[in-house]
């Protein structure tokens, strides 16, 4: 039975509605995962949500607000969206006790990394002097920039010693959290990837793999290694299962 993939999603509170690019769905479905869209909600609701889902997807979107990190709001600071931070951060708080396997793409990273107690860079231009452009002005579907990844982590199991990427981003991990180590890096220093030390499947990269399959196809193993972990946890958890099959 496939697994069944939790992905977060972002909100507007103007027009109230919730959504999601289709990428990261379509991306979930061709790896073999079944997707389910998790609105924010009560702590109650994650628990939940955490009993249903053999993987969790932390997706983009957004700034997280920087009380969360012990910091005030600074220039440069974008939008927030206070209801899916703390929802967010209680999920993947949960999941890491867990050992759920976790993929968190771009501010999903950012997610993450303030789930474990980092912290953020809130604006990557003002705060990094020199630092190169993150925000890229080409579409989506386009490698942006080189990333090194660090040998001997999951990372360079799954893309090797180094990935042109795509960057949609402005804010970056500063200091990374317990137990979470750097697996990759720009060539300005800024984190690009974050990986656990220990236990299940907790990857983090700072960019958008789900849009890059036409130009950069060695990006589609990050839903494959993701996926094939929540299977194997899927299994683990539902003792039997296989045999019903
Ligand atoms: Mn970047």
């Amino acid at each position: 039975m496939a697994p069944v993939i939790g992905l977060t999603c972002d909100g507007d509170l103007e027009n109230r509605r919730f959504f999601l690019n289709r990428a990261y769905v379509e991306a979930v479905s061709r790896a073999g995962g079944i997707p389910l869209i998790l609105p924010p909600g009560p702590r109650e609701a994650a628990e939940r949500y955490l009993d249903i889902i053999d993987g969790l997807l932390l997706t983009g979107g957004g700034d997280i607000d920087p009380v969360f990190f012990g910091q005030e709001p600074r220039e440069g600071l974008g939008r927030v969206l206070p209801e899916r931070d703390e929802f967010e951060l209680t999920l993947t708080r949960r999941a890491l006790q867990l050992g759920t396997p976790i993929l968190a793409l771009c501010r999903g990273m950012q997610t993450l990394n303030v789930a474990a107690g980092g912290t953020l860079y809130q604006d990557i231009a003002r705060e990094v002097p020199g630092s190169w452009q993150h925000s890229q002005r080409k579409p989506r579907c386009y490698p942006h920039h080189t990333v090194e990844i660090l040998s001997d982590t999951l990372l360079a199991t799954i893309l090797g010693p180094k990935a042109r990427v795509n960057s949609m981003h402005h804010q970056a991990i500063r200091e990374p959290g317990e137990g979470l180590r750097v697996s990759a890096l720009a060539g300005d220093g800024i984190i690009e990837a974050v990986e656990g030390t220990v236990g299940s499947f907790v990857l983090g990269v700072q960019w958008h793999p789900e849009e890059l399959f036409t130009r950069c196809p060695e990006q589609r193993q990050i839903f494959q290694h993701f996926i094939s972990a929540a299977d194997i946890s899927t299994s683990c958890r539902n003792p039997g299962y296989r045999g019903r099959m």
